[in-house]
């Protein structure tokens, strides 16, 4: 496998993950100068959406990609045409930045099961601590990193939107640089497994009779993000003081637990399941 020299890393999917931003806004020079025989693009995704300091202007940017063959006439769907043709103009790894609210430590997610993108998923779980890997098969290529055979997601946190932190940022950049030294380096195994969470159930908030929240994650749950479940458990706690269990049938681990993004569809966290992956 040779993997390709191209790199176009991506930041600003989401306009309120600020970290991607000043990835993309004050490290492209220091990362191109330290990989020269690779050649790295850049790209801010979604200028329109990080002016409003929001994750979108008129739709999810990260989903646009799914309905590129329609007529739509919102900045998404201009924005995922010009990066789709720009990713696609010749063979490249995509690194899409994203951060998360959510208490996910270093966190890549992958679409396409192929070997580079399992080898080098393989090399960063060596190298990284509080780190994982959740397999999302994309089928219809709705992400932006899909638009590539070769690409991963990062997402960082806990972090809030709007905000730079130290850490999820220099994690990012120490991520950004162990992939590109891998490439770089061509250091990357022929064969290997990989342990990856996939998505199996969703979880959402409890609501009122009026449709409207009526709780919030429990103390207990929060952060407890890829903590295996199994039997009962106690993810919320009601707005009028009530414990409310839930069970679970098998072995289960919850991402994205009270994930800033997911309110608006009321979604709590993600149940995934484990398996290894090999290649
Ligand atoms: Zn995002």
């Amino acid at each position: 496998m040779t993997p390709p020299s191209r790199v176009v890393i991506v930041g600003g999917t989401h306009g309120n993950e600020w970290t991607g931003i000043q990835v993309v806004r004050h490290y492209q020079e220091t990362i191109k100068k330290k990989f020269p025989k690779l050649e790295i693009e850049f790209i801010l995704a979604n200028p329109q959406a990080h002016e409003l300091n929001c994750r979108y202007k008129d739709e999810d940017l990260n989903r646009a990609f799914e309905f590129l063959d329609q007529k739509r006439n919102s900045y998404e769907h201009k924005r995922a045409h010009e990066i789709k043709m720009q990713i696609q103009s010749s063979p490249c790894l995509v690194i899409d930045l994203h951060t998360t609210t959510a208490n996910m430590g270093n966190t890549v997610i992958i679409s396409h099961y192929n070997s580079l993108n399992l080898s080098l998923c393989e090399k960063l779980a060596q190298q990284f601590k509080d780190f994982r890997v959740i397999g999302a098969p994309d089928p219809k290529k709705k992400y932006l990193a899909s638009q590539s055979d070769y690409g991963v997601i990062l997402e960082i946190g806990p972090v809030a939107n709007g905000v730079v932190a130290a850490v999820p940022l220099e994690s990012t950049l120490q991520l950004i640089d162990c992939i590109l030294g891998l490439l770089d380096g061509q250091n990357l195994p022929a064969q290997g497994s990989v342990e990856v969470y996939e998505e199996a159930q969703d979880i959402h908030y409890p609501k009122n009779e009026k449709g409207e929240l009526n709780g919030y994650i429990h103390s207990e749950f929060q952060g407890k993000d890829f903590k295996v479940l199994e039997g009962e458990y106690l993810p919320f706690k009601t707005f009028n003081g009530e414990d409310l269990q839930l069970q679970t049938s098998e072995k289960f681990y919850p991402i994205f637990i009270n994930e800033a993004a997911y309110y608006r569809s009321s979604l709590a966290f993600t149940l995934c399941r484990k398996k290894t992956l090999k290649f």
